[in-house]
């Protein structure tokens, strides 16, 4: 029969690499524990509504890339999350989180995520995310404090040559009084500009300065800026995020043309990018949302989040020639020479589990030498060695790997030697 093949834009992690991702997730977890971020998990898949609201109508990911189905036997569409601010804000005003007497309220999640996009190197159908939100403060010390703590995330991994770039997207009103020259401009050039933002100067003009066309960027070069028609409370905000990054060292460039073109997108945005990881050099990406827990159906409250994909850190690493220190291998082999010893050797890896010594023996029916092998193949630290004498003297030889040291102890201490 045809072998049916996994689909596209998905992967499969396997086992010498799932250790990689093992490894990222615990020093995400305890990196977060320290920034005092607590952990949720949300469903993978929403009501679709939530979606077209949360992440908005006009974006490629709701226009073109959601995987929605109709819920079998009423008409309810449901989609595989894109993103996980939306589930996170639903979840908040669901729980009534803004009443607990911890606040501002600070979640993190990992897990993945689903686009339809076009595969390629670092961007995949079903891809990773590690992210988190802090809901109910606008003060410019949180969005300080979120850049930092990605920002030191990636300093932990050993990644070097990582550039913050940033941008206050400013509030809904400065938003408008910008649109107004915003459009103008644009619709001077609206017939030179690629087919995409044509159609977007009418329903977001924002998001043409967000074109990845090099000639519309060219075009786009000189257009009203956004920094230039924040009120001065929104600039004020602004200039103090920037100055608490600075008291902290990160290094950041402000990038007028970096928006979050979605109504509910408010003041600080930014990206986290390394050059050489070619077409798709964004690691991370984020913002504040003052507008979208309100949109969301909740009382209005601020928000601000990002999101980073494992899959592209990953790729990060391997660019940058960084090994993770990873745990592999096992502690103990137990070798035998008969059935009998077998049956010894049952109940003894049994006992070394239980005291917390990662254990292996051999299920093959394979010949001593054999056994020493695949000991060796498993990187064993202890070969323990069962033959004939030691079985009739109640005794096992146990041989440290990497010194070749080896002597004979009583069947019954193996385990208080060898235990963690
Ligand atoms: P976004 O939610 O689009 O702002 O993306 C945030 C981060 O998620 C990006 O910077 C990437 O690291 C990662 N990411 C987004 N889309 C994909 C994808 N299709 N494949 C892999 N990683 C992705």
């Amino acid at each position: 029969m045809a072998r049916i093949q996994i689909p596209r834009g998905t992967q499969d992690i396997l086992p010498g690499t799932v250790e990689q991702w093992q490894y990222i997730e615990a020093k995400a977890r305890e990196h977060f524990r320290r920034f005092n971020y607590q952990e949720i998990r949300t469903p993978l898949f929403e009501y679709t509504e939530l979606f077209q609201r949360g992440v908005g109508e006009t974006t490629d990911i709701v226009e073109k890339e959601m995987y929605s189905v109709k819920n079998p036997r009423s008409e309810d569409q449901l989609t595989l999350r894109p993103e996980n601010t939306a589930g996170v804000v639903r979840s908040y005003v669901e729980n009534k989180m803004y009443g607990s007497p911890n606040q501002p309220t600070k979640l993190y999640y990992i897990g993945p995520m689903f686009r339809h996009e076009r595969p390629q190197a670092g961007r995949l159908r079903q891809f990773t995310q590690i992210g988190a939100e802090t809901l109910g403060s606008s003060d410019p010390s949180i969005d300080a404090e979120m850049i930092a703590m990605v920002f030191r995330f990636y300093e932990e991994m050993g990644l070097k040559g990582l550039r913050v770039d940033m941008n206050s997207v400013g509030t809904r009103e400065d938003r408008e009084r910008h649109r107004t020259h915003l459009l103008a401009f644009l619709n001077d050039i609206r017939h030179e500009l690629c087919e995409d933002c044509q159609s977007r100067i009418d329903r977001n003009p924002l998001r043409v300065l967000d074109c990845k066309v090099p000639k519309d960027q060219e075009l786009t070069k000189n257009a009203p800026s956004l920094l230039e028609h924040l009120s001065e409370e929104s600039a004020a905000h602004f200039a103090s995020v920037q100055k608490y990054l600075t008291a902290l060292g990160i290094p950041f460039v402000v990038d007028p043309r970096l928006v979050r073109g979605l109504d509910y997108y408010t003041l600080t945005a930014f990206e986290i990018k390394m050059a050489e990881i070619g077409a798709v050099e964004t690691l991370c990406g984020g913002g504040r949302y003052n507008g979208l827990v309100a949109e969301l159906g909740g009382d209005d409250m601020p928000g601000i989040g990002f999101a980073f994909g494992v899959e592209r850190l990953m790729l990060a690493l391997q660019k940058q020639g960084i090994e993770l220190p990873v745990k592999t291998g096992i502690d103990c082999y137990i070798v035998v020479q008969t059935p009998e010893a077998k049956e010894v050797a049952f109940t003894l890896v049994d006992q070394l589990r239980r005291a917390g010594v990662a254990a292996e023996m051999d299920y093959l029916d394979r010949k001593m030498k054999a056994q020493l092998k695949a000991a060796d193949r498993l990187t064993a630290q202890y070969t323990v060695i069962i033959g004939e004498s030691e079985l009739a003297n109640n005794t096992v030889v146990v041989k440290e790997m990497a010194t070749g040291e080896q002597k004979e102890i009583a069947a019954a201490e193996l385990v208080n030697v060898l235990r963690k």
